[in-house]
């Protein structure tokens, strides 16, 4: 079978279809689609709120609680211990389907009736501030959590202990101001590095120790900006450059970043690998296009997920199987076009089912196999109804896409998806997004000017938690909690000058985007081994060609750095 390019219905670029996709589309049986694969993460990431945090009340029991969902929400939301209640039923909402309707109408009408859960955290203690949050404990401002104690502020942080302002994190201890780090302790403004301690500033480093400001350095003690130095020279530059002064870590990172521009950067970022493309892509074999990927065999277009197996199309997904346009799976199979699926398997355009077998269009079930629009049938009768609603899907050319997004309870700008493809408000509209105006924030309420808290960690105490402060990016008023003033004494570290969203904005910049660009690699023959030739090495890469960095291929890269 030969490639197809198709010119995509949303965006109207061109995408292609490769030969090996067809076998997959085939085997879920389901067309190709005639969208692209940006514009179908667009639509999938849509539907998770992670962080558009509301003060609403149950529609239970009237108590106040914190919810991804506005007040006025058409559905009810109950709390988290409401929802899991055997009180309720979310059968008791079901409808039959009515073929001469529009199945997502219908769906719609389930969506809109069945209680929701007002976040999704499932076995926390002490975790009312977070959403997608599971087995934790004391967490704050965590989105996309997994098993994870005392953290605070962070999105997708996993395997954690003791970090603040994280962003993907995995099985690290004490860490702060990180980006894509990996088993780490005590790291702070650090970005790509694996196994580090007690550093500083660091990016793209493996095993290093007591190191400041370094770039691509393995298994190195006592450096800093790449030159080493002894123990009395590593002590004295935190006497010229005290952590607890902004102006000390600019100069670190600043450094650093002149470093990144001399020195040859590997292309990708991942290990384990065999026949893969994107980025950060670990244990892998045959995954393509993907990013942010812990392990994986045959699957393709997959953004953040622990495990993906024979799957396309995933975004923010644990372990799923034979998955296709599915946001958010958790030990999964066979699953097309839902979202919030744990244990559960061949199910169709769904959302927040536990422990379920063959759902078609249902909401909130648990335990419960052949169903459609939350009603209840026999095998007989379900595959039937079943098979009439796929071929109006088909005729709708719907059949195989993710939920329309008319679906979704978030406007583009309380939703992921904004931070992941940024659109301005009039850009949204004019894609048939929606747009919230009045998401709660406050202002003016400030206490105290930044320049009047302490400078000196040693005077931080817990009086600070009743100062409002004001952020010196977008003016909006944050606070302190105890646990971070704590970290920041105990690590000798400044108190933050910005809010929590725009200190994760800057996190979220400082990552490559989630695009490939074919490249060459950049090592030429001054260099070295190639004799009189340069590398001719070609290769997907998210660096884009117009960035300052010297990109390498993965072998000119090794024999640069080791
Ligand atoms: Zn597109
Ligand atoms: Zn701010
Ligand atoms: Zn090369």
């Amino acid at each position: 079978m030969q490639p197809e390019t198709k010119v995509c219905q949303s965006c109207k670029k061109d995408f292609v279809i490769e030969p090996d996709d067809f076998g997959f589309y085939e085997k879920m049986k389901v067309p190709a689609p005639e969208i692209c694969p940006q514009c179908r993460q667009q639509i999938r990431i849509l539907f998770r709120n992670f962080k558009t945090l509301y003060r609403r009340p149950s529609s239970k029991s009237g108590e106040m609680m914190v919810s991804v969902y506005s007040p006025e929400a058409p559905f009810p939301v109950y709390s988290v211990s409401e929802w899991w209640s055997d009180d309720w039923n979310a059968m008791d909402y079901g409808i039959s389907f009515d073929s001469q309707q529009p199945f997502f109408a219908q769906l719609l009408q389930i969506f809109n009736t069945v209680p929701h859960p007002t976040v999704m955290n499932s076995q926390t203690e002490n975790c009312e501030y977070s959403n997608q949050i599971n087995q934790s404990k004391n967490c704050y401002l965590i989105f996309g959590g997994l098993d994870d104690e005392d953290c605070d502020y962070g999105h997708i942080v996993w395997n954690s202990r003791d970090s603040i302002d994280n962003l993907y994190l995995f099985k690290s201890e004490s860490c702060y101001e990180c980006i894509d780090c990996l088993g780490s302790a005590k790291l702070f403004y650090s970005q790509e590095c694996e196994s580090c301690v007690d550093s500083i500033g660091l990016f793209d480093c493996r095993n290093c120790l007591n190191c400041i400001g370094c770039v691509g350095q393995v298994n190195k003690s006592y450096y800093i900006f790449n030159e080493p130095v002894t123990k009395e020279e590593y002590k004295e530059f935190f006497l010229k450059y005290p952590l607890s002064e902004k102006s000390s870590i600019d100069f670190i990172l600043k450094e650093q970043d002149a470093l990144r521009r001399k020195i040859p950067q590997r292309a990708f970022f991942g290990s384990h690998n065999n026949d893969v493309s994107g980025n950060h892509i670990y244990n892998a074999h045959n995954v393509h296009y993907s990013f942010d990927v812990k392990s994986g065999e045959n699957s393709k277009f997959c953004f953040t997920v622990r495990k993906a197996i024979d799957s396309y199309d995933l975004s923010f997904t644990g372990e799923a199987e034979e998955c296709y346009q599915a946001l958010t799976m958790l030990d999964s199979n066979k699953v097309i076009g839902s979202q919030q699926i744990v244990d559960s398997h061949d199910i169709y355009y769904s959302e927040n089912c536990f422990n379920c077998d063959n759902l078609f269009g249902c909401y909130g079930l648990r335990k419960k196999s052949y169903c459609i629009l939350n009603k209840q049938y026999s095998k007989e009768e379900y595959e039937k109804i079943k098979n009439q609603i796929i071929n109006q899907l088909k005729e709708n050319k719907e059949w195989g896409n993710f939920l329309p997004k008319n679906l979704s309870s978030f406007a583009y700008n309380e939703s992921i998806v904004n931070e992941y493809t940024p659109l301005s408000k009039e850009e949204a509209l004019a894609q048939g997004f929606t747009w919230k105006d009045n998401i709660p924030y406050t202002t003016g309420q400030g206490t105290i000017e930044y320049d009047n808290l302490p400078k000196n960690p040693e005077e931080y105490n817990d009086q600070l938690i009743e100062e409002i402060l004001t952020c010196d990016n977008c003016q909006k008023n944050y606070k302190l909690i105890n646990r971070e003033i704590n970290f920041y004494k105990r690590n000798k570290l400044s108190l933050p000058t910005q809010c929590f969203n725009c200190r994760h904005q800057h996190r979220m910049d400082l990552r490559l985007p989630r695009k490939l660009w074919h490249r060459k690699c950049m090592c030429d023959k001054k260099n070295h081994f190639h004799g009189d030739k340069s590398c001719e090495v070609e290769f997907e890469t998210s660096y884009a060609p117009d960035r300052p960095e010297i990109v390498y291929c993965e072998k000119c890269y090794q024999q640069e750095v080791y």
